[in-house]
């Protein structure tokens, strides 16, 4: 392989569904990019890494979804797809992370397979363990914890909505590790604690991970909400709870 980066033959007609990893444009795949260069265009949100859109000729659509804002309904998304694909243009897909971990790509590519329109998937680095590690945090470590559950914290566990066991997870002696989850965290923490997870438990919570504004909150599970209130942390922020919070890998 060169080490330039050239652009992916994409054939007309086609979507590519890019996971742009947690921020940095450093952090995207070689294939990502290569997608990117190949587009005539490409459909974006906020958390994919957009500086890698300057510079490009592609046409590039904002199809955004902002928490509690306005956003494109993922129907409409998914018919902007088929649309321009039907259209004979390169379409890529860019967001941020990976397509497959609460980005909905799963959807995207139904649609498009029903539609009869030919889709690719290139996976990317998942915020979900990359802003971790970022912080120095190993979601899995040797002796410490040996799994780790992704959840989605987009509803309170009492919600109808919800479906995901925390009383369960409580128990697992195992990370979690926790996206979307700053409006309901407090209610969170409340159900792990009230189903049985030690107070003593570390926790952490990074905040614009690979960008100039990363930061990270640490302290005990049962301290990590007043710690996370008092310092007024905001989207797009991810919470690690387990053992391997508490590790100070000193780098
Ligand atoms: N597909 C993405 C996740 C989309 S869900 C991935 O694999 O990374 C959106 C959630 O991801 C946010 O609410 C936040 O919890 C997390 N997230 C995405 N980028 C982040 C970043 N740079 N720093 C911290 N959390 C991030």
């Amino acid at each position: 392989m060169s080490s330039a980066i050239e652009p992916a033959v994409i054939e007309p007609g086609t979507v590519v569904l890019v996971g742009g990893g947690p921020g940095d444009p450093e952090l995207i795949t070689v294939a990502g990019m290569r997608a990117l260069l190949g587009a005539d265009v490409i459909l974006y949100d906020r958390l994919a890494p957009t500086a890698l859109l300057d510079g490009l000729d592609a046409e590039c659509v904002n199809v955004g979804k902002i928490p509690r804002g306005a956003h494109t309904p993922q129907e409409t998304t998914n018919q902007m797809l088929i649309d321009y694909a039907r259209d004979g243009k390169r379409v890529v897909r860019f967001k941020g992370g990976d397509s497959f971990v609460f980005g909905r790509g799963g959807e995207e590519a139904i649609a498009l397979a029903e539609a009869g329109v030919p889709v690719k998937v290139i996976p990317g680095v998942t915020s979900s363990v990359a802003a971790p590690e970022l912080a120095g945090i190993p979601v899995t470590h040797r002796g410490l914890s040996q799994g780790v559950t992704i959840v989605a914290g987009h509803v309170r566990p009492d919600d109808e909505r919800c479906t995901v066991n925390w009383s369960a997870l409580a128990k697992t002696n195992t990370t979690i590790v926790i996206l979307m989850g700053v409006k309901y965290l407090p209610d969170i923490v409340k159900k792990l604690l009230d189903s049985g997870l030690a107070p003593d438990t570390p926790a952490a919570v990074v905040s614009s991970a690979a960008t100039d504004k990363q930061h990270t909150l640490r302290a005990r599970v049962d301290e990590i909400v007043n710690v996370a209130t008092r310092e007024a942390v905001t989207p797009p922020s991810i919470t690690i709870i387990g053992a391997v919070a508490g590790l100070d890998l000193k780098i």
